[in-house]
């Protein structure tokens, strides 16, 4: 079985690099569309005196979308992935991964062993979930410490 759609979840932490030269690789080895996602994490700031803040609530949302599109734009555009396989969500990354794929119909989603979440861990929270939950294969590649 050849894949069609590869979608590379990109988190843009120092071990990503691995992550996308396989999802490359693998692209070319299969002549497939590569698309690429990264979501901007839409977690609660917890203020002593305030509770729980939504940064999405202020300024900074606007700020952390635009420093991620920037990065997904040098990524995206180093792997010559057009404008319309390129998506930078907020929310959760798993729950936004998962939507991507499904709605873009892609057939093998490639992903870390672990990032941000994960570090300590054989398998990072986000790829545990989309291995799970992902209608498509998962490639979760093993990251080294
Ligand atoms: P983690 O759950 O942080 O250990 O991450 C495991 C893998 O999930 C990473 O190597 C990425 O491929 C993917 N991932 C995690 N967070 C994001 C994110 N915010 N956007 C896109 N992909 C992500």
């Amino acid at each position: 079985m050849a894949y069609r759609r590869i979608l590379l979840a990109a988190d843009f932490s120092e071990h990503g690099e691995q992550v996308i030269q396989r999802a490359q690789e693998l692209a070319k080895k299969y002549a497939a569309e590569l698309g690429i996602v990264h979501v901007v994490e839409n977690v609660p700031i917890m203020d002593s005196s305030y509770g729980p803040i939504v940064p999405f609530d202020i300024d900074l949302s606007e700020q952390m979308v635009e420093s991620a599109r920037k990065r997904l734009t040098e990524i995206a555009d180093s792997l010559v992935i057009p404008q319309d396989r390129r998506w930078v969500e907020i929310g959760s990354p798993k729950v936004e991964i998962i939507r991507i794929a499904k709605e873009w119909q892609a057939d093998l989603v490639v992903i870390g062993s672990h990032g941000r979440h994960g570090i300590g861990l054989l398998l990072g929270s986000t790829a545990a979930s989309v291995i799970h939950h992902a209608e498509c294969d998962v490639l979760a590649v093993r990251l080294r410490r």
